[in-house]
């Protein structure tokens, strides 16, 4: 199963990746935790990242692009995978699609983690708090919706047109928005 996971920051894209991941049995691929490692690890990549990453925004296609294909050809893949967090705009959506064609790879579906942006703004209040993430800062917060809103539009609209997207209600405990994912992928394969 080769999963694309779309929602808005603070949308529970990366608690719902964990538990898909377990029930699925494909690795959770994150470019934002490919990158946070990155700025860890304190490379000249991570260095770069880091500054822009503080200032809500979208690190360089390039760079990402590359992190990307370095991880879905790194061997663990081949029972699908589950993406969260790319694509992010127009360029990122064309190069996955061309990377994966090029790995005989190609998207099976991709599921919208639908959230109300009010209830966005509270979460991730909150998630500032328990995880001391930089990014989570009120002001970053606001950055990165209107990033989110302005550049994964095109996204939604794209997986939308190739008959793959599975808008999914993102409220609800964690349970039930597992469960309707799965209904989705269940759906899939029913419908062929
Ligand atoms: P995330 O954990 O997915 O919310 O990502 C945190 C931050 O990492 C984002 O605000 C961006 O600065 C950067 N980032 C993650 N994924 C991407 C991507 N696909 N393209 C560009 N920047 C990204």
């Amino acid at each position: 199963m080769r999963l694309v996971l779309l929602g808005a920051p603070g949308s529970g894209k990366g608690t719902q990746a964990t538990r898909l991941k377990d029930a699925l049995g494909v690795p959770h691929i994150s470019t934002g935790d490919l990158l946070r490692a990155a700025v860890a690890a304190g490379t000249p990549l991570g260095v770069q990242a880091k500054i822009v990453m503080d200032r809500g925004e979208l690190v360089s296609d390039d760079i990402v692009l590359g992190m990307l294909e370095e991880r879905l050809t790194a061997g663990d893949t081949g029972n699908g995978f589950i993406l969260d967090g790319y694509p992010r705009n127009s360029t990122q959506t064309g190069a996955l699609d061309e990377l994966l064609a090029r790995l005989g790879q190609p998207v099976d579906i991709a599921v919208l983690l639908d959230v109300d942006p009010e209830l966005l703004i509270s979460r991730l209040a909150g998630r500032a708090q328990a995880e001391g993430r930089s990014d989570d800062s009120p002001e970053t917060v606001r950055k990165r919706l209107n990033v989110y809103t302005e550049q994964t539009a095109p996204v939604i609209d794209f997986y939308e047109a190739a008959g793959k997207l599975a808008r999914i209600d993102g409220v609800g405990s964690m349970d039930e928005i597992t469960a309707r994912v799965l209904a989705a992928i269940a759906g899939l394969s029913t419908s062929g």
